[in-house]
C-alpha cells in the first residue's frame, strides 16, 4: 500500500493542465492567466499632479516662507481630465489630484501651504523642485509585463488587466468533473424511504460543493445500482468530463463493482488502489482518455473518507489542471489543545480538528467522534490534524501540521 505523499505525487505527475479560453473580464475572478498582461501606454500617461493646490515654477517660489510669501498671478485651472493652462514667469495655476501638469509649471505646492486672493495666490514655502509631480510611467511603461501568465487572477489582478484596456483575458479551462453516486442503498433528495437500509446521500452534493469550491464544473452523473447494467450505462455518461469521481463501490465487498466497470467501460487504467491513510484507504486513482489525460477517482462511500478524499487527492489534481503554480492545500503548524493516542500507527492519520488563532499561535483541537462514517464530524471542523505514520500519540502542547479546508480562521 503507498503512502499519501507518494499517491499525491503519482496524482501530480498524471495531471496536465487544460487548454485556454477566452473569459470576460468579470467573469475571471480565480481563474489562472493564460496570457502575460501588458500595458498598453504609459502610466501615469503625463506628469500630473499629486495633491489639490497651485502648479508653480520653483524660481518663483525659492525662499518662500510664512514670514515672507511670494505672491503669485493666478491664470486658469487643472483639473483632472481637463487641458490645462500654461503659466510663465510670476504665475501659478489652479491644480488638483489627478490634473495634468501645465507648459512652464515645474512644482506642485499643496492647498495647505498657500493663501488664496482675489486673482492672486501667496505660497507661504519653498518646495523641492518637481515636489508633488507624479512623472510619467512612474508606475509602468508602455509594453511592460504587468502580470505573468500563471498568476492567479484576484481583485488587484482585476484592476491592472481593466487598466491596461482588456475587456476579455485568457485564462486556462477548468475541469468538468463528473460524479457518480454508486450504492443499492442510496437515495437522492425527494426520493422516499420505505427501509432502514436505505441512505440519503450525502456525498453526491458534498462533493459537488467541494467541486464548486475548488473552482470545477460539477456535473451530477446520476445514482447507479450495485448492478453491472446500470453501472455501464451511467457510466457511460461520464465521457464528457476531465475528471470521474465516483463514491461507493471501491472496497472489496462482492458489491464493489466500479474499479472493474471503469476499467471495462471507459478505458480507465488504474495506477493505484489504496492509500495508507485513515479515513480514505480504499481509494483508486485511473487515468483514461485518449491520450490518458482525463483522471478517475474512485472515492470511499463514507461519508467522511469521502470529503478527505476530495480534499487531499482530488483537489490538488483540480487546481493543477486550472493552471495553478501551486496546486496544494493550505498548511499551517498548530499547538494540540488534547492529548490524542492510537493504537496502530500504520496509516497516516487525518484529525478533524477546530482551529482558533490567538493573535500569535494557532490551535488545533481534534473532535470527540473521528469514525470515517459521522459526517456531523465535519460540520464545525476548520481543517485536519496529520498524525504521521510511526506516531502513536500527540501529546497537549505538541505542534501538529494541519491542513485547512476553511482559511476564514486565520
Ligand atoms: P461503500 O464504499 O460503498 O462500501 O460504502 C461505505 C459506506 O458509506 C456505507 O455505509 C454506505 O451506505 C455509505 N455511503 C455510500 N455512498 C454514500 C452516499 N452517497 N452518501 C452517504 N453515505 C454513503
Ligand atoms: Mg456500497
Amino acid at each position: 500500500m503507498i503512502k499519501h505523499e507518494e499517491a499525491l505525487k503519482i496524482i501530480l505527475e498524471n495531471t496536465k493542465r487544460l487548454g485556454k479560453e477566452k473569459v470576460f473580464l468579470k467573469d475571471a475572478l480565480y481563474r489562472i492567466l493564460a496570457e502575460d498582461i501588458v500595458a498598453d501606454r504609459d502610466n501615469p500617461p503625463a506628469d500630473n499632479s499629486g495633491m489639490d493646490g497651485f502648479a508653480v515654477r520653483y524660481e518663483d517660489i525659492k525662499g518662500a516662507s510664512e514670514e515672507n510669501p511670494v505672491e503669485l498671478k493666478l491664470v486658469g485651472e487643472a483639473k483632472a481630465g481637463g487641458e490645462p493652462t500654461p503659466i510663465k514667469e510670476g504665475e501659478a495655476a489652479a491644480i488638483y489630484t489627478g490634473g495634468l501638469i501645465p507648459e512652464g509649471a515645474d512644482t506642485v505646492i499643496q492647498k495647505e501651504l498657500t493663501e488664496k486672493k482675489d486673482g492672486t495666490v501667496l505660497i507661504k514655502k519653498e518646495l523641492q523642485k518637481g515636489a508633488n509631480i507624479r512623472r510619467q510611467g512612474e508606475d509602468f511603461k508602455k509594453g511592460d509585463v504587468l502580470i505573468k501568465k500563471g498568476k492567479k487572477i484576484r481583485p488587484a489582478e482585476i484592476g491592472v488587466i481593466a487598466s491596461v484596456n482588456k475587456p476579455t483575458v485568457e485564462v486556462y479551462q477548468v475541469p468538468r468533473v463528473g460524479i457518480l453516486t454508486t450504492g443499492d442503498e442510496i437515495l437522492d433528495l425527494g426520493e422516499p424511504i420505505t427501509s432502514p437500509s436505505q441512505i440519503r446521500t450525502s456525498n453526491t452534493y458534498a462533493l459537488q460543493a467541494q467541486v464548486l469550491e475548488a473552482g470545477g464544473i460539477p456535473v451530477i452523473l446520476g445514482f447507479a445500482k450495485d448492478d453491472p447494467k446500470d453501472l455501464k450505462e451511467k457510466l457511460s455518461y461520464a465521457k464528457s468530463c476531465d475528471v470521474l469521481l465516483t463514491t461507493g463501490g471501491v472496497s472489496v465487498g462482492d458489491y464493489d463493482l466500479v474499479k472493474d466497470f471503469v476499467c471495462s467501460e471507459l478505458g480507465v487504467e488504474i495506477i493505484f488502489w489504496k492509500v495508507a491513510q485513515k479515513p480514505g484507504k480504499p481509494v483508486a486513482f485511473g487515468v483514461w482518455g485518449e491520450e490518458k489525460q482525463k483522471l478517475f477517482f474512485g472515492i470511499p462511500g463514507n461519508p467522511v473518507a469521502c470529503m478527505f478524499v476530495f480534499h487531499t487527492l482530488v483537489r490538488p489534481a483540480i487546481k493543477k489542471m486550472m493552471g495553478f503554480e501551486n496546486p496544494y492545500n493550505p498548511t499551517i503548524t498548530a499547538i494540540m489543545e488534547e492529548d490524542y493516542k492510537r493504537k496502530k500507527s500504520d496509516r497516516e492519520e487525518f484529525l478533524r480538528v477546530s482551529v482558533r488563532y490567538d493573535g500569535e499561535n494557532f490551535y488545533a483541537k481534534p473532535f470527540g467522534k473521528q469514525g470515517s462514517n459521522i459526517l456531523t464530524g465535519m460540520v464545525n471542523a476548520h481543517g485536519f490534524g496529520v498524525v504521521p505514520i510511526g506516531v502513536n500519540e500527540i501529546k497537549k502542547g505538541e505542534k501538529i501540521k494541519v491542513v485547512l479546508f476553511d482559511t476564514d480562521v486565520c
